[in-house]
């Protein structure tokens, strides 16, 4: 898989999605169908600042595939949130759901923004504006989005009222809300949850023993600062964590809770008494038995690849190996878990928060996080099976089940 010129993120994901048609014998027309998103909406987001001058935002919606449900994805505010990284996400979604046999198809939306930068009420009319100009492609049975990168359940809180003040009240239009306004308990844990419990069981099968364990955590937001608390419950040891203003690092195993107080207090990870600086290039490096990157994409590299000291890649951020990477990771012998396996408690929860609130019911905090963890546990055993039977990696198993029921429902309801 060696490329001759850098490919986009959206070429990156196709590289996979590619290797899974060729194996399943998908004619030409086929993957093309496939390949491409189905709908792509670019809209202005103009803001009126607080300072009283407007500035003119770029967004996106892209609806990659629904022939299994309606469209899912978060929305992405961040300054590098371009149609193609959009896009890539977007198609991503497609095979998680179907990997995870969820009823969703697959979406992203992204608005080019730092929302650091922005007040709290910059934020509010962003998202207003963002969500009306794209409101026409939004419903419970359409297209639902959720949180992502620089966004969180006050943005979904936000797109609700914005969409509710259109078509009356419809918290199933939005996922990762919060929960006194039909948010799902357990949703906000749920990536971390899933990411945890999958480091748990591929540390066993790999006949690692996860007490004792060295991770290595890239990203501190929602999903990393969660699968941090979480790993600690199976006895890991958390010994490097990184935002995007660098690190700390501690062989003797940081404490998470006070890592949080700190990043909660200074706004950043560095500078923490209870370890010492470091960079998020040095982070990735750091010798460890499990590197988690749940930052941002194409952070593992041809670069750096070769000088990782890890035994096991745990993909919680979307897209964050090269496919470069991905071949030097596997001749290395480092195994990977793959995004669209590892990160999908996310999108689970979100399944459950719709269906709770299309059944105006509430289930207990218990009850997701059981059931989310059944879910995950059958696509971890869907995958592994795969790669042990057909001897691929386990993304080339992940993406083979997941174009291939999209594949399946393609032709069961008969488009072409
Ligand atoms: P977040 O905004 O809550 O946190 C992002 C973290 O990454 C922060 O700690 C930030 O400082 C850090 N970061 C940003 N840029 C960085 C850089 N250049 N270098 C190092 N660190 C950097 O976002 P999140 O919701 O935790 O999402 C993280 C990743 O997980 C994304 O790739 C997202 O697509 C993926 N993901 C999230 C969910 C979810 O439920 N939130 C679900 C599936 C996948």
């Amino acid at each position: 898989m060696v490329a001759t010129r850098k490919l986009t993120p959206f070429e990156e994901v196709n590289l996979f999605f590619d290797q899974a048609a060729e194996s399943l014998g998908l004619s030409d027309g086929h993957r093309e169908m496939l390949r491409r998103p189905w709908r792509e909406l670019h809209v202005q987001v103009p803001v009126r600042m607080d300072d009283g001058h407007i500035e003119v935002f770029t967004g996106y919606r892209v609806q990659h595939n629904g022939a299994r449900g309606p469209y899912k994805g978060g929305i992405r505010y961040h300054p590098e949130a371009d149609v193609d990284e959009v896009r890539a996400l977007a198609s991503l979604m497609t095979w998680k759901t179907a990997l995870m046999n969820l009823p969703f198809g697959g979406a992203k939306g992204g608005v080019q923004v730092d929302p650091g930068e922005l007040s709290v009420a910059e934020l509010n009319r962003l998202t207003r504006r963002y969500t009306l100009n794209i409101e026409h492609l939004l419903a419970p049975n359409r297209d639902i989005p959720a949180p992502d990168l620089g966004t969180n359940a006050q943005t979904m809180a936000w797109m609700m009222d914005a969409y509710g003040q259109l078509h009356g009240h419809s918290p199933a239009c939005v996922t990762g809300k919060p929960v006194e306004i039909g948010g799902s308990l357990g949703r906000d844990s749920a990536t971390g949850r899933g990411v945890a419990y999958l480091i748990n069981q591929t540390a066993r099968d790999m006949n690692m023993n996860p007490d004792g364990a060295r991770i290595v955590i890239q990203g501190f937001g929602n999903v990393g600062s969660w699968t941090a608390r979480l790993l600690q419950e199976y006895g890991c040891q958390v010994i490097g964590v990184s935002g995007v203003r660098g690190g700390v690092y501690n062989s003797k195993g940081l404490d998470i809770p006070a890592l949080l107080e700190h990043q909660r207090e200074s706004g950043a990870v560095p500078g923490f008494a209870g370890g010492e600086d470091i960079t998020n290039e040095e982070l990735l490096e750091l010798e460890c038995e499990v590197l988690v990157p749940a930052a941002i994409g194409n952070v593992l590299t041809a670069a750096n690849a070769p000088k990782l000291r890890t035994k096991l890649v745990v993909e919680a951020a979307n897209h964050p190996a090269t496919p470069e990477a991905d071949d030097i990771l596997a001749e290395r012998g480092i195994q990977v878990m793959p995004d669209i396996l590892v990160n999908a408690g996310g999108v689970i929860v979100s399944y459950f928060e719709w269906t709770q609130n299309l059944q105006e019911f509430r289930w207990e905090e218990s009850r997701v996080n059981e059931e989310l963890l059944k879910i995950m546990d059958r696509g971890y055993q869907d995958v592994r099976e795969m790669a042990a039977s057909q001897s691929i990696t386990h993304r080339q198993a992940a993406f083979r089940i997941g174009v291939e029921r999209v594949a399946r429902a393609v032709e069961l309801r008969g488009f072409v």
